[in-house]
């Protein structure tokens, strides 16, 4: 073990880390944030969430297989789905620390209130944002549905194989 790894473990105490996400569908931004985390902690959970309180677009398999394909060249990152509090999710796993993206101001505000609402439900747990990268703080799986479902290319915002199941799910297959 070279030196700078032996640092680097002595240093690591957050080794587990949840990415907790509707990812309906995943983005290069969440692909992004992803990467980075997993640069950070020893091992990320992708978890995506089951239920959550907005309209879905596709069912928690699909999401959860969208998400494993994405981020499969990462090799300590991990994908599973979970229903519930967010907080019990990390506590089951034995994580404490959540990491969010932050793009703008207004999801300074949500993000803002979920950490304070998660640290008082489990005061263990920390939120760790990373800031959006500037190529895609613009970018959101809302705005991505929007434009595949109007036949537009969403090529620059997802990964190939979520723009072909976008396509899919659109009824475009004979765009691909
Ligand atoms: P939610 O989990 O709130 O239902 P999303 O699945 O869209 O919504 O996003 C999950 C997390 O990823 C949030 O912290 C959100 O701010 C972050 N995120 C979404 N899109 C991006 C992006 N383009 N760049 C960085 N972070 C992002």
């Amino acid at each position: 073990m070279c030196c700078s790894r032996i640092v680097y473990r002595a240093l690591c105490i957050m080794p587990l880390a949840v990415y907790p996400a509707s990812f309906d569908p995943i983005t290069l931004g969440h692909m992004d944030v992803a990467a980075r985390a997993a640069a950070i902690f020893e091992t990320v959970i992708l978890a995506v969430y089951d239920r959550p309180l907005k309209n879905l677009l596709f069912s928690t398999a699909e999401r959860a297989e969208l998400v494993s394909a994405a981020v499969e060249h990462l090799p300590n990152v991990r994908v599973d789905t979970y229903s519930g509090l967010t907080v019990e999710y990390a506590r089951r796993v034995g994580a404490k620390v959540l990491v969010r993206g932050l793009r703008a101001a207004t999801d300074f505000e949500h993000e803002f209130q979920m950490a304070h609402l998660h640290h008082r439900l489990y005061p263990e747990v920390d939120v760790v944002c990373l800031m959006a990268s500037q190529e895609y703080s613009l970018l959101s799986s809302s705005a991505v549905k929007e434009i595949a479902a109007l036949g537009g290319n969403v090529d620059f915002m997802v990964a190939p194989h979520v723009a072909d199941a976008l396509r899919c799910k659109y009824g475009r297959e004979e765009a691909v």
